[in-house]
């Protein structure tokens, strides 16, 4: 028997994975899932080109068992195995540059967080075990070894008699401290749960005993406890699979399964790029919003996966923020395991992804907009405010992504309609895009200001939303049309006849008007003579840009 140190630089790095408080040891469970697929990838390759190597399915698989009595945990593959300069290569040395940049963060902050989002490999088996045991036999090889760590004092090597190729390894488990509960990882139902939390996808059958109560053969009304073997991995992915394959049902039980939300799904969308970036997703649109939706407390993000094994929850820089509402999955074989939330926000396939992500979520808006216009409605009933925050916001930034997908009352259509739809509308004659704000639509009716507007035969748009002002401000004017409150002073919208007409009024009435504004004082800034009243004797008028319902909302606004 061989008794090793560990390099110097992977013991301060066990140390301090062990000794750090992991926010989700739970994942060493993955890693050697992973790594047992791996291997067994490996064989899969070699067949591939060599013909002396079979590949039959069946034989390839990963057992996962626990052992309460002894406090064991055993993960088994059929895979390629490792020979002794490959064990001493592989688990006695950290990949360098895993462990610097490791090491450089866990200098910098403090640790929490930035640990869980490592995948560490391997050594994440120390986070729950006091021993680990490797036995192992090489394809192609007659003897097997057996590597064995308590993962703070280095590692012994001896030839150990392995009936078959592949890898076991046997993890002892730690005893429970204060508010550690390693235990757990005994549990079947706990097991299964890691597995398919992160596992699921993993192409193998990973089996497991599973112990069941079920009918007896005999007499159906008696329940008997049966353990047997079953797979717990669902192995294909939905989104692998082929579009044409895949029902409405298929995609809204998936959605269930992942709780996305509670409700169905209002629509989805399944792609699959090859392009500079390979990926495949499942994006839905939910019915409703979720209740912390429109507070800060929501966290938008897709869930992330590199090649069927789960990184990250939600991956937040996969989304926009005028997007936020979107949820679902996004595979990626070009992402590596082993990549923190920190690098994810560099990492140019991540960036990739994302900027094809939002144009084609964009691209879907828009066709539901152009061929079914209800389900649209109820969408932009649910998320529309998201989306004129987002035209707003970094200084309207995406406006122009987003203004042919924002929606606004019409007063003659009376329905909502899309900005186009007003152009295209427009007579010859008409300058500007007429809006008016108020608190609901009937209030609008009743403005004065609308009368004239509306006698010219213009539409206007009714904005009851308090963002809707901001919005149409940011956007400025839309197809070379500029916007226009009706209650903006300067409407200019009488002839000839009329302004002249006004003119003479002014003059003749000059004396009373500044009677007028001395009793109204600070009330008011000037009392005019209107010509745009008709049925209404005198009407409130925002001068300048701001219009009276936005200097109410600016007029709360914190300074
Ligand atoms: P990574 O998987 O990122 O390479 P790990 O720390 O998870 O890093 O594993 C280190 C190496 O150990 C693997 O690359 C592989 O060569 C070897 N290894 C680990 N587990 C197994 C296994 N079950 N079968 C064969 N080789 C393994
Ligand atoms: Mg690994």
């Amino acid at each position: 028997m061989e008794k090793k140190q560990f390099q110097a630089e992977s013991k301060r790095l066990l140390e301090m994975m062990v000794h750090s408080i992991y926010s989700q040891k739970e994942i060493f469970l993955r890693e050697l899932i992973s790594n047992a697929s791996d291997a067994i990838d490996k064989i899969y390759y070699k067949a591939l080109t060599d013909d002396s190597i079979s590949f039959n399915q069946d034989d390839y698989y990963i057992r996962v068992e626990a052992n309460k009595d002894k406090r064991t945990l055993t993960v088994t593959d059929t895979g390629i195995g490792m020979t002794k300069e490959e064990i001493e290569e592989n688990l006695g040395t950290i990949a360098k540059s895993g462990s610097l940049a490791f090491k450089n963060e866990i200098e910098m902050k403090d640790g929490q967080e930035i640990i869980g989002q490592f995948g560490v490999g391997f050594y994440s088996s120390f986070m729950v075990a006091d021993n680990v045991t490797v036995y192992t036999r090489a394809l192609h090889s007659d003897e097997g070894y057996k590597w064995v760590s308590d993962g703070v004092d280095g590692y012994t090597i001896e030839p150990f008699d392995k009936k078959d190729v592949g890898t076991e390894i046997v993890i002892e488990l730690k005893q429970n401290e204060d508010e550690e509960n390693y235990d757990e990882y005994l549990e079947e139902y706990k097991l299964k749960s890691i597995i398919k939390k992160y596992s699921d996808f993993i192409r193998y059958p990973i089996k497991m005993d599973v112990t069941e109560q079920k009918p007896k053969e005999d007499n159906e009304d008696e329940l008997v406890e049966v353990t047997e073997e079953q797979t717990v991995n669902s192995m294909i992915p939905i989104w692998r699979k082929n579009k044409q394959e895949l029902t409405d049902e298929d995609y809204e039980s998936f959605y269930q399964e992942k709780h996305f939300g509670f409700d169905q799904p209002l629509s989805h969308l399944h792609i699959s790029v090859d392009g500079m970036v390979r990926f495949q997703s499942i994006l839905y649109i939910p019915k409703q919003p979720p209740f912390n939706y429109y507070s800060q407390d929501f966290e938008k993000g897709l869930e992330l996966y590199s090649n069927g094994v789960l990184i990250m929850d939600k991956c937040a820089d996969l989304l926009p923020d005028h997007f936020s509402f979107v949820r679902g999955i996004v595979d990626s074989e070009d992402l590596s395991l082993n990549i923190s939330r920190e690098i994810l926000q560099q990492d140019r396939q991540v960036n990739l992804i994302a900027k094809n992500l939002e144009k084609k979520i964009k691209n879907h808006l828009q066709s539901m907009l152009k061929n079914d216009r209800e389900k649209y409605e109820t969408f932009f009933d649910a998320f529309g405010r998201q989306l004129k925050y987002g035209a707003y916001a970094d200084f309207g930034a995406n406006k122009d992504k987003l203004k042919d997908l924002l929606l606004f009352y019409s007063s003659t259509e009376e329905k909502l309609v899309t900005l186009k739809e007003y152009r295209d509308r427009m007579p010859e004659d008409q300058e500007h895009i007429y809006y008016a704000t108020g608190e609901s639509h009937a209030r609008i009716e009743k403005l004065p200001q609308t009368e004239m507007v509306k006698d010219k035969g213009y539409e206007i748009l009714y904005f009851t939303d308090e963002v809707d002002e901001f919005v149409i401000k940011m956007l400025m004017n839309y197809d070379e049309k500029e916007f226009k409150n009706v209650s903006s002073g300067d409407l200019d919208l009488e002839d000839e006849e009329t302004k002249k007409e006004a003119e003479k009024q002014k003059e003749e009435h000059k004396d009373l008007l500044s009677e007028m504004k001395e009793i109204l004082g600070d009330k008011v800034k000037d009392v005019k003579l209107s010509t745009r009243l008709k049925s209404h004797p005198v009407c409130l008028s925002a001068d300048g840009d701001v219009s009276i319902e936005m200097e109410k909302v600016l007029s709360q606004m914190p300074d």
